[in-house]
């Protein structure tokens, strides 16, 4: 890691201030919290494979023209992004039940939403990220109107961009997490998605198996969750290249 400064530290990644004004660098580590931070583990290489796949998911949105705040990956764990202010929401997409909405509403884990379902939670940890509703978030300010039809036009876009290119390689979107950011252009405001997506905020099912390879893996100790995240680069096309093995040193005499 370089010397930069720190800005922030999660619980997953660490944020330093980028090398020009208006950028962050994103540092993923290989921490694997779960249920508010109460498990705790360090996971060899998943700090690597999230920092590839999000910068896959993101290059493909920009590419599709949905606004990301991503600019380019450094490094195997640094990815240079526009800073932008998060607004204080979890934006979940549900394509299938699984999580808190079967404990909530009782619905059988797998059962297929009636459409997308889009949800808010509210950033503080110290309340376990409650659900919240629109009237909430207009209510308290944390977002106005016209950024709430943004944020799920965003979210129902990054929805369909998702699950398409996870069907194409065998794998269902049960559901996904993203975090909205503002940046601002002068006296305009955009609305970019940020933070990361990787399988850290995803539920994926392989399509035959019905084999999760996400952090339900870690949740629910299901196995090595490195093989999972690393089964879903492998079919993405996104590996971290193999270093070459190196040979211990031969004594010549
Ligand atoms: N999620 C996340 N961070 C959170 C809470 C949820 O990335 O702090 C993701 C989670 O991985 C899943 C989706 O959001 O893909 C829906 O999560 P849910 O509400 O079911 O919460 P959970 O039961 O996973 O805590």
């Amino acid at each position: 890691m370089t010397r930069r400064k720190k800005i922030y530290e999660g619980k997953a990644k660490t944020l330093f201030e980028g090398p020009e004004p208006g950028t962050i660098v994103q540092y993923f580590k290989d921490d694997a919290t779960a249920f508010n931070a109460e498990k705790k583990d360090v996971i060899e290489g998943k700090g690597v494979l999230n920092n590839m796949l999000s910068e896959y998911f993101m290059t493909g949105l920009g590419s599709v023209g949905v606004p990301t705040h991503f600019i380019k990956r450094l490094n195997m764990r640094e990815q240079l992004v526009r800073s932008c202010e998060i607004i204080p929401l979890e934006v979940i997409v549900r394509n299938y039940a699984a999580g808190s909405i079967c404990t909530r509403l009782g619905i059988e884990e797998g059962t297929a939403m009636p459409r997308p379902i889009v949800e808010y939670c509210y950033k503080d940890d110290s309340l376990g990220d409650p659900l919240v509703t629109e009237e909430h978030i207009a209510a308290f300010g944390w977002a106005s109107q016209q950024d709430m039809d943004d944020i799920i036009a965003l979210a129902l876009r990054v929805n369909d961009f998702l699950s398409g290119v996870m069907f194409g390689v065998g794998i269902k979107l049960v559901d996904f997490k993203i975090e909205i950011g503002r940046v601002f252009d002068g006296d305009f405001q955009r609305l970019v998605v940020a933070d990361e997506i990787s399988p850290d905020s995803c539920r994926l099912w392989d399509i035959e198996t019905g084999q999760k390879l996400d952090k339900d893996v870690f949740r629910r100790d299901l196995g090595s969750l490195t093989d999972a995240y690393t089964e879903v680069a492998k079919r993405l096309g996104v590996m971290p290249k193999q270093s070459t093995p190196v040979s211990k040193p031969t004594l010549i005499n």
